[in-house]
């Protein structure tokens, strides 16, 4: 499992100090600049307060925010339709504080997707629970009601279910990255929040749904996921508190790290130890703050039958090079990709440096897709990082053909 950090190391959200909430000290993202962020999430909780079909996407090869904020949400509709079948409310003490009338909502359809195919939900992140409530992306209409996504910072991100987000008749965005494009009808987008569990917490808060054990799990395993286990700056005062409103319920931390940080098969080790072997440190690389790298590829996977998935840990040892501000890893998916993941200790911003090659990610963690020889995307990436902070981007000259969004400076 990787960790996403939210862009600028140290800061703090400006929601720390918003409306009083039952018990985490209230929520409410900042917002996109020039936007009534409160009018945002009253027109998103009445858009699925009127909702007969919602679907909820998360981004593809979805990480434990992405999957454990839209699980939370998919458990949160559910238990909210069941209340309303059952004639009970089950209020979480935040009432109607947002102006909503308490309703019971009409019976939605609600189907949960991501735009990955083969769809398989990844092995480390399969203990969630709400497997049951997850549909291949062949089942989301063509032509969705309402769509909500989540910890995708543009519809690229939702992978095939990208066109059916563009036809959605609202589309609502919740997502913690800083270069979101704003894609949705209605944008929940918070830079500041440390995880996209964040807003999945304040949105089932304001839908006054009760934060069940399963709902826990979910934002529990995005808030972990995103912080790295309370270790990055991003872990504010207000992440504690909401990690204990989560614990409240009984769910166990020492299961959730265990499932996502302590199992792998054991060919594992033979893989993570090819891959540490051919590790190179570049002491002059990312602009003098120094460059250690490595691959992944389909090659040390099959030796072993591992899937896809086991290459994204690997990035968690590299970046431990203290020479290095700048650890990398190139990972060969099955059809022959490079997936990078890069990650930075704070002198670079490899953000910007993963979008100028069509890719996307926060200052600190961040990568992209890509196509050619490893040693030629390492040229692309070298050129990027070799600009430093703060200075343009300069174009690749290597040849590499980058994912999508390149074109348009990326997202
Ligand atoms: P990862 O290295 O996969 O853990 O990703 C770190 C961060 O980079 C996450 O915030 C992702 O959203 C972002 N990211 C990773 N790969 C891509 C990609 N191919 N395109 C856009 N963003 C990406
Ligand atoms: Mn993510
Ligand atoms: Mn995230």
């Amino acid at each position: 499992m990787t960790n996403d950090h939210p862009p600028v190391p140290g800061q703090r959200s400006g929601a720390d100090a918003r409306t009083p909430g039952p018990d985490v000290g209230g929520a409410g993202p900042a917002g996109l600049p020039g936007q009534d962020i409160e009018a945002e999430w009253s027109r998103a909780v009445k858009i699925l307060d009127g909702a007969t079909e919602i679907c909820l996407a998360c981004h593809v090869r979805p990480d434990g925010d992405a999957l454990g904020s839209m699980l939370a949400v998919a458990h949160a509709l559910r238990a909210r339709q069941a209340a309303g079948r059952d004639g009970t409310a089950k209020l979480d003490g935040a009432g109607q504080q947002d102006g909503t009338t308490g309703q019971a909502p009409p019976a939605a359809r609600i189907v949960a997707s991501f735009g990955d195919l083969p769809f398989e939900i990844p092995r480390i992140l399969r203990f969630l629970p709400g497997a049951d409530l997850l549909s291949p992306p062949d089942a989301v209409p063509e032509r969705p009601q309402v769509m909500v996504t989540f910890d995708a910072a543009s519809a690229d991100r939702l992978g095939i279910l990208e066109a059916r987000a563009a036809r959605a008749d609202e589309l609502i965005v919740l997502d913690h990255h800083a270069s979101n494009t704003g894609f949705g009808t209605v944008n929940l987008v918070d830079p500041a929040a440390a995880a996209t569990a964040v807003l999945a917490f304040d949105l089932i808060r304001r839908m006054s749904v009760e934060i069940s054990r399963d709902i826990a799990l979910g934002l529990y395993a995005g808030l972990v996921t995103d912080t790295g286990s309370f270790k990055y700056s991003t872990t504010s005062p207000r992440v504690h508190q909401l990690a204990a409103r989560l614990l409240q319920t009984g769910i166990e931390p020492g299961v959730v790290a265990h499932e996502l940080w302590d199992r792998s098969p054991f060919g594992f080790l033979g893989l993570l130890s090819a891959a540490l072997g051919r590790a190179q440190l570049e002491p002059a690389g990312a602009a003098g703050h120094g460059l250690v790298w490595t691959t992944v590829t389909r090659g040390d996977r099959a030796v072993y039958g591992l899937p896809f998935e086991v290459a994204e840990s690997v990035i968690d040892v590299v970046r431990r090079a203290d020479e290095a501000d700048v650890a990398v890893v190139l990972k060969e998916d099955d059809d022959g990709c490079w997936q990078v993941s890069a990650r930075s200790k704070g002198r670079a911003d490899v953000g910007r440096a993963c979008v100028a090659l069509g890719g996307g990610g926060h200052p600190l963690a961040a990568g992209f897709t890509a196509h050619g020889t490893a040693a030629e995307v390492m040229t692309a990436l070298r050129e990027q990082l070799a600009t430093g902070p703060g200075a343009p981007g300069v174009t690749s000259a290597s040849g590499v053909t980058s994912g999508p969004g390149a074109a348009d400076g990326g997202r």
